[in-house]
């Protein structure tokens, strides 16, 4: 007998999010993800990844900042992953990091394989790894280090407890050419530092400092075993950090390498749609930018299709088509294979679209524009078409179910013989937690610059924020966009050209590369 749907057999994914960077956790971990009913999540893990999980996914927050009063205890929580398992669900144990350095991952694992809960262990890529790597600092070395080690800097010998990290072996070792990476290092920075010159390093051997390395908040400091623990404290060095102490730290000045990504250090929220959001995100962080996705706008089916199927039945007798967004390409063509029929029918009919990335999703179809109006405004259309061609012609602009209506006035006004205006979507604000973190993430001024990509996400984002939006820094793709967002009290500092994603991108790159670079640390 097959299962019923929905039953499935519970597990525990112990999942490593990697150091911090949204795009730093592993395939697997991602796919995991994909799959979860519950997800169970620490401090560390990168808040970008939560929305990997699906929307109906229980999400629920284990804390682990030390002082934080919504901590769930251990016991408590491996309670927690036996139960949800057990009652058929697919919990996904979220660490930073790797779930087995310094994470509890192994008490975890232990206590699932004691009550018979089948697990697996996706590993991630540990800070340990990360912090040295984004700050310059191989970890190993032909030359300066053949091993590394991993050290908690958290154990207290002060009152009196016997540690159980053997400094003195790992000295006598790092002296000879090897590298320690100590984790949960900043409490007890200088104790620690003291305790290695105790057990025999040299004063000054390299020794580098990094803080939320991969984030945009990343600083790290070079300095050496005696200067460490000031420069870090002058530079405001605080959790999360890792130190690199060995010959390969004194590598990191001439291999530092984030600092001088264009947009290294740089937070930038973007607020398209979420499916049209990604390929921007993606080339904002490949110039090293932290991309907060906030999409101000989500796209659900208009509240009837009438409309939109009448025209589904006699798509033939359109001279032309014309789109105006790339949503309105992808909700057309699915209503069609919705309704059992078939591309072709649009024959002989004409094809516009609004602006080249309403283009670009249709010749994702294989569907050849006939038109595109040099600029994004609906007025532009009458040249792009040809006012010949647009006398006593029948018209079908499948679009969104609110919008502008200058584009069919304009086409009546000229002389076409038919405006069909036919909803394809409806835009709705979202809702939820991560309205509540937007707000935190510019209360505390963390985001640089807020993308526009048309006046509806200006509205949107204003009324999801309530809070003025004075003195916020925006990039506009377009002149109407940044009209509104100037009237709304943004500065808008970016204007392409060109009124593209990749102009836009470009224009950013730009405004950040004239000299205004933020300080990355020494
Ligand atoms: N399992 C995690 C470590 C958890 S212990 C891992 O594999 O990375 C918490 C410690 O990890 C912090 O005190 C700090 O030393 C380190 N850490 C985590 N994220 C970090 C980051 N982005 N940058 C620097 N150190 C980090």
């Amino acid at each position: 007998m097959s299962p019923r749907a929905g039953q499935k057999s519970g597990r525990v994914f112990l999942v490593g999010a990697g150091p911090g960077a949204y795009d730093l956790i592993t395939v697997r971990g991602a796919d995991a993800l994909g799959r979860a009913d519950v997800l169970i999540y620490d401090h560390l893990v990168s808040p970008e990844l939560l929305r990997l999980a699906p929307p109906k996914a229980k999400l629920i927050y284990a804390g682990k900042r030390s002082g934080s009063k919504k901590n769930i205890e251990q016991a408590e929580l491996n309670a927690m992953l036996i139960e949800q398992a057990r009652s058929g669900r697919v919990v996904v144990r979220l660490k930073g990091g790797d779930p087995f350095i310094f994470a509890r991952g192994g008490e975890e694992a232990e206590a699932l394989a004691r009550a018979r809960v089948a697990f697996e262990v996706v590993p991630g890529i540990t800070s340990a790894i990360a912090g040295p790597a984004f700050a310059g600092v191989p970890l190993t070395h032909r030359e300066h280090g053949s091993f590394v080690a991993f050290v908690t800097g958290h154990e207290d010998e002060s009152k009196g407890a016997r540690s159980t990290v053997p400094w003195n072996e790992l000295v006598a070792a790092v002296r000879r050419g090897g590298t320690m990476v100590i984790l949960m290092a900043t409490a007890r920075m200088s104790a620690t530092l003291d305790r290695i010159r105790a057990a025999g390093l040299a004063a000054e051997t390299p020794a580098v400092a990094v803080q939320w390395a991969t984030t945009a908040a990343q600083k790290a400091v070079s300095a050496t075993l005696a200067t460490l623990a000031d420069l870090s404290a002058r530079e405001g060095i605080g959790a999360p950090a890792v130190i690199v102490v060995g010959e390969c730290a004194g590598l990191r000045e001439h291999l530092k390498w984030v600092e001088r990504m264009p947009l290294f250090g740089r937070t930038i929220a973007v607020t398209r749609s979420r499916a049209t959001a990604s390929g921007f995100a993606t080339a904002l962080r490949r110039l090293g930018a932290e991309v907060v996705e906030f999409p101000t706008i989500e796209t659900a089916p208009p509240r009837s299709y009438a409309a939109l199927d009448r025209a589904i039945e006699r798509l033939n007798s359109f001279d032309w088509i014309i789109f105006t967004s790339a949503t309105g390409v992808e909700s057309f063509i699915e209503r069609i294979k919705s309704r059992g029929r078939d591309i072709r029918e649009i024959g002989r009919a004409s094809i516009a679209a609004i602006g080249p990335a309403t283009a670009a999703r249709l010749a994702d179809y294989a569907l050849r524009v006939t038109a595109v109006p040099a600029e994004y405004r609906a007025e532009q259309i009458v040249p792009a078409i040809g006012i010949k061609r647009i006398r006593g012609k029948r018209f079908l602009i499948p679009r969104a179910e609110v919008a502008r209506e200058a584009l069919p006035e304009i086409l009546r006004a000229k002389g076409a013989g038919e405006v069909v205006v036919a909803p394809a979507y409806r835009t709705v604000k979202p809702k939820g937690a991560r309205i509540e973190r937007m707000r935190e993430l510019i209360a505390s001024g963390t985001i640089d610059l807020v993308t526009f990509t048309s006046s509806s996400t200006v509205t949107n984002f204003c009324g999801l924020m309530r809070a003025p939006a004075k003195g916020l820094k925006a990039a506009a793709i377009g002149p109407i966009t940044a009209a509104s967002a100037e009237e709304r009290g943004f500065e808008v500092v970016v204007r392409p050209a060109r009124y593209t994603i990749e102009a836009m991108t470009e224009g950013i790159r730009e405004y950040y590369g004239s000299g205004k670079r933020k300080l990355g640390g020494t």
